[in-house]
């Protein structure tokens, strides 16, 4: 088992809580992979992601995948008012792989208000997979708009806009191996 890097890490002292640490996103990780493999046994298994946020959560969800798998990226554009309101977002890269007749599990990293990754499996769905799955890391319930049926879920938050593992404040703190809060005068 490798050591805690979280101390070496720029930026760490930015952060006025640590929410979870390295080796409760290892052991959540393996958990979700372990189940993701029984599950789609068998099965011609896609995983699909949306960029950025997601590339540390969905590279460590693959290698905890033990079962052949692929994986693909979409990237979207979240400028402008319709985001907020609507969740339409505009796709900047697209699949390079066709999804027709396949298994897709879709990853997030977190999931808000819902509006974005409803766009997002509306546009998916619309394209004929076999069958259309949510897996998701950090799950704010409290603020979804719009109901979503997540098959995989690693952790629950409350209110805390969060940093770490991928997720940014204005692109920094993606390198941090931990999911922290921001001290108040960093936001
Ligand atoms: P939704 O459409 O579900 O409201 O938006 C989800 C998106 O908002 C996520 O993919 C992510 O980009 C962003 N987001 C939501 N909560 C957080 C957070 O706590 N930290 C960061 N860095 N981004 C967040």
């Amino acid at each position: 088992m490798s050591e805690p890097l979280a101390t070496s890490h720029q930026g760490m002292e930015d952060l006025a809580r640590i929410i979870i640490g390295e080796e409760e996103l290892r052991q959540k990780v393996r958990e979700l992979g372990a189940a993701i493999s029984r599950d789609y046994a068998g099965k011609d298994l896609l995983l699909v992601g949306v960029l950025r946020g997601v590339i540390i959560f969905i590279a460590d969800l693959l290698r905890a995948i033990t079962i052949p798998v692929s994986v693909d990226l979409i990237g979207i554009s979240s400028y402008g008012p319709s985001v907020k309101t609507h969740g339409v977002v505009r796709l900047t890269k697209d699949l390079e792989e066709p999804i027709e007749g396949r298994h897709v599990l879709f990853v997030e990293d977190v999931i808000d208000t819902g509006l974005t990754l409803s766009y997002l499996l509306r546009t998916l769905r619309a394209r004929g997979p076999a069958s259309l799955r949510v897996c998701v890391l950090l799950d704010k319930r409290a603020h979804r708009l719009i109901d979503i049926d997540i098959a995989y879920r690693g952790f629950e938050l409350g209110d805390e806009y969060v940093v770490g593992y991928g997720l940014d404040h204005r692109q920094r703190y993606r390198n941090l191996p931990v999911i922290g809060i921001l001290k108040p005068e960093k936001y």
